[in-house]
Formats: C-alpha cells, sequence, structure tokens
C-alpha cells in the first residue's frame, strides 16, 4: 500500500461525456479529472 499519494503523475486513460478519466501512475487509482483539479496531465500524446 502507498500512503500520502499526491496523485502527481496522471495519465487520461478514457474521455466519456466531456469527462477525463485520469489513472494514477503512482497508486494506480483512477479519477474523474474533474473531482481532480490539481492533476498536472504532462503528457499529451496524439
Ligand atoms: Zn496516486
Amino acid at each position: 500500500m502507498l500512503a500520502a499519494c499526491d496523485h502527481n503523475r496522471t495519465q487520461i486513460i478514457a474521455r466519456r461525456d466531456g469527462v477525463d478519466y485520469v489513472e494514477c501512475l503512482d497508486c494506480r487509482q483512477i479519477f474523474e479529472a474533474e473531482d481532480l483539479e490539481p492533476v498536472v496531465v504532462e503528457e499529451e500524446e496524439e
């Protein structure tokens, strides 16, 4: 288990109805991007 993950590294794994779903690369947790505004997504792969 990882304690106190800040979810600093995330990637977008899906988009649905205008909502981005992101996965934390550190703890593997998945969020809606809107729930985690401080998240900075660095990867923008096309
Ligand atoms: Zn995390």
